[in-house]
This record gives C-alpha cells, sequence and structure tokens, in this order.
C-alpha cells in the first residue's frame, strides 16, 4: 500500500511502525485474547499499557518532579474552558496573548469564566506576527498567562518562552514533541493529540502541582485536574485506545532517538520545506494583488504551516500544493502565497 503525504488540518501521520504494531496486536494484544480496546481500563493490562505510556512523556520531555500528567478527553478546546475553571475564580483575572485563531478561542472561552485581560494582540498585523514581549500589558494579579506557541493555522510560533510573573500556560498542540523542551518553565502545558502525539480524542495535561487543586466548586468534575489526577486520569473510561497509540508513539519517539533527534529531522523538513518556497516563482499572492515578493534564500524562517491536502508521491496528482503563511525575523511581515513542490520525496522516505 502507498502511504501518502498528509498535509491537512485535523489529524495527522503517525508513524508507520506504530500502526502495524497496533495493527499486529490489534486483535490480540501480547497474548491476552483480547483487543486494547476490550480490555478493563482498570485491569493490569491496561494499566500497564497508561503507566509506560505515562513514564516514557516524562522521559521524552524529562519532566521534573513536581508536575502530573493527565490522559484527558474533549480535545484541546475543552481545556480552553478547563484552565480558567482550574486555575482562577470568577472575579479573578488571567492574561491572554493573542496571535491567531486558536488564542483567540482561548480567549473568547476565558471570557466566559473570569476577568480576560488581553495581554497583547497582533490583530493589527492580520496576526502575522507576535508582539513584542516588552509591551505586553500583563496585570499584577493575574492568574495565569495563557499563550499559543505554535498557531496552527497561521503558522506564527514563538521561538522563545515567555518570561513573565504569572504561571505560564501554553496550548502545545501543535508542538509539542516536535523537539525538546524546557517544562520546568510552564505552569501548564496541554495538548490535544492529533497532531504528534496520536489519536484525536485524547488531550495530555501537563500540570505543576502547586496548581493543582484550586478548581472552582463548579466545575465538571472530569475538567478538575486535581480529581483526574487523583484518580490516574480515570474518573471515568478514559479513551483507552488513543491513550494506547499515544503510549507506542512515545515509544516509537525513544527508539529513535529522542526529541534531540526530532528536532533535527524537523529542521530538516523545514529546510527542505523553505527551500522550495524560497527557490520557488511563488504563483500568487492569497492576500490581494500580485504576486509578494521572495525573500532571499539565506533568511532563516521564523514559522511555517501550510493547510494542504494529501499528496500521493509518485503519481501525475502527486504534487505538494500549499496555503502558506510565514513570518521572517523581524523587519518582514508575513506573506502568503500558494506553493507547488512538483517532485515530492518518496513515501516512506526519510527526510
Ligand atoms: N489549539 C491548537 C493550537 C490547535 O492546533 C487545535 C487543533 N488543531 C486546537 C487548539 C483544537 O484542538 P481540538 O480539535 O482537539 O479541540
Amino acid at each position: 500500500m502507498e502511504r501518502v503525504f498528509n498535509f491537512s488540518a485535523g489529524p495527522a501521520a503517525i508513524p508507520l511502525a506504530v500502526l502495524e504494531r497496533a495493527r499486529d496486536e490489534l486483535v490480540d494484544w501480547q497474548g491476552c485474547g483480547m483487543s486494547v480496546m476490550e480490555l478493563s481500563h482498570r485491569g493490569k493490562e491496561f494499566m500497564s499499557i497508561a503507566e509506560r505510556a505515562d513514564a516514557d512523556l516524562r522521559r521524552l520531555l524529562n519532566i521534573p518532579a513536581g508536575y502530573r500528567v493527565l490522559f484527558l478527553q474533549g480535545g484541546a478546546s475543552a481545556q480552553f474552558s478547563a484552565v480558567p475553571l482550574n486555575l482562577a475564580g470568577a472575579e479573578d483575572k488571567a492574561d491572554y496573548v493573542v496571535t491567531g485563531s486558536w488564542s483567540k478561542k482561548a480567549l473568547a472561552e476565558g471570557r466566559r469564566f473570569l476577568h480576560a485581560n488581553v495581554a497583547a494582540d497582533s490583530a493589527d498585523t492580520g496576526h502575522t506576527d507576535i508582539p513584542d514581549p516588552t509591551a505586553w500589558a500583563t496585570s499584577n494579579d493575574a492568574a495565569y498567562l495563557h499563550y499559543t506557541p505554535n498557531e496552527t493555522i497561521g503558522g506564527v510560533e514563538f521561538h522563545f518562552i515567555p518570561e513573565v510573573a504569572a504561571p505560564l500556560v501554553a496550548d502545545m498542540s501543535s508542538t509539542l514533541l516536535s523537539r525538546p523542551l524546557d517544562v520546568s518553565r510552564f505552569g501548564l502545558i496541554y495538548a490535544g493529540a492529533q497532531k504528534n502525539i496520536g489519536p484525536a480524542g485524547l488531550a495530555i495535561a501537563i500540570v505543576r502541582e502547586d496548581l493543582m487543586g484550586r478548581a472552582r466548586p463548579t466545575t465538571p468534575v472530569t475538567m478538575d485536574y486535581h480529581q483526574q489526577s487523583e484518580a490516574g486520569s480515570m474518573y471515568n473510561t478514559p479513551p483507552t485506545w488513543a491513550w494506547y497509540i499515544a503510549g507506542l508513539v512515545f515509544q516509537w519517539l525513544l527508539e529513535e532517538g529522542g526529541l534531540e533527534e526530532m528536532e533535527r529531522r524537523n529542521r530538516r523538513k523545514a529546510d527542505t520545506l523553505y527551500g522550495a518556497i524560497d527557490g520557488s516563482p511563488l504563483e500568487r499572492g492569497l492576500a490581494t494583488g500580485p504576486a509578494w515578493p521572495i525573500w532571499p534564500a539565506t533568511a532563516a524562517p521564523v514559522a511555517w504551516t501550510s493547510s494542504a491536502s494529501c499528496a500521493r508521491p509518485g503519481t501525475a496528482s502527486g504534487r505538494i500544493q500549499m496555503h502558506s503563511a510565514w513570518v521572517r525575523p523581524s523587519g518582514d511581515t508575513a506573506r502568503y502565497a500558494t506553493v507547488v513542490i512538483p517532485t515530492p520525496p518518496r513515501a516512506g522516505a526519510r527526510w
């Protein structure tokens, strides 16, 4: 079977080795006579799967003591609500940095539950850059500062971790596990699983212990970090299959060399794509008017994303077409373009 390159919105590629292992274990997990999908989440078999996934994620990210890892449901969007409900009261204030679609959604949800202060908003540039952190209007008494290190749709990515007094809360849905991370800088990290972790339906939260146990009394119990943590993320039936696949992805990442190696591969992928973008006669600007100018190939890309659909390599339709937005180092503004890479690498080839 020929695998395709998937550049679509939503769920992303899962390593073939993981899919093959899941296929081999689908009907009978390690001789227990059942599929993982059929295992009791409270039985020793699934407990071993769950504990190994937790331990492997801790190893991968070098998660320090004093942080709990939660395997939750509701996607990253449920965390937009869980964050204010767990970390602040209705009369409290929290800072939000708005750099695109996802941080806007997090802010909108935050506004439903507390006094959300917009510390910075890049709306004036069409969310194509990151407002200068020295100019952020943070509050003295913020319960937390929320930001989105990688805006999956617009493609704006932070290449620094903000230094703020309030606990830092980060929506890492499309960046977690793509490179090493200093978890100790954060109060709370959360991510929907479907980009780098595993199947949709699972969300990971990494919560600093001192931020737990503060949920307001009206917080739904399934969203309460403390209660979920005390229950080993099993207050109710967890998404066992998604948790299992995430665990296989963690094992694969460790076997392949961990997040340093992933960073190296991701850098290579980015260089390949940017190289094609820099070398391509850009077909047309999507914003308005004539084609945008091309940057010199030497300018390092800051961020890039695509919203293309899957490309089947080696066939007539095997071109990668991307509607792209990217941001250059300070001084340049973002440009939008449709880029066509006529000969994508072979399927399965190492980038
Ligand atoms: N935040 C970011 C940065 C995302 O990329 C996404 C989805 N791609 C979401 C939130 C929403 O995730 P979910 O669909 O799991 O709720």
